[in-house]
């Protein structure tokens, strides 16, 4: 189970769309925080950068 980095609140997987391709995200039921796989690579290259 995927819980929110803000709020810790229970996500769930949703799948959204944009003009190419779809892609799987995670949705916090609580907060609204979206997460998708590009948004989780960005960070952890930002983490390796500093
Ligand atoms: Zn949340």
């Amino acid at each position: 189970m995927m819980k929110c980095p803000k709020c810790k609140g229970r996500m769930h997987a949703e799948t959204y769309y944009n003009f190419v391709r779809s892609y799987d995200a995670w949705k916090c039921t609580s907060c609204g925080e979206v997460i998708d796989q590009t948004i989780l690579v960005n960070r952890e290259r930002t983490h390796r950068d500093v």
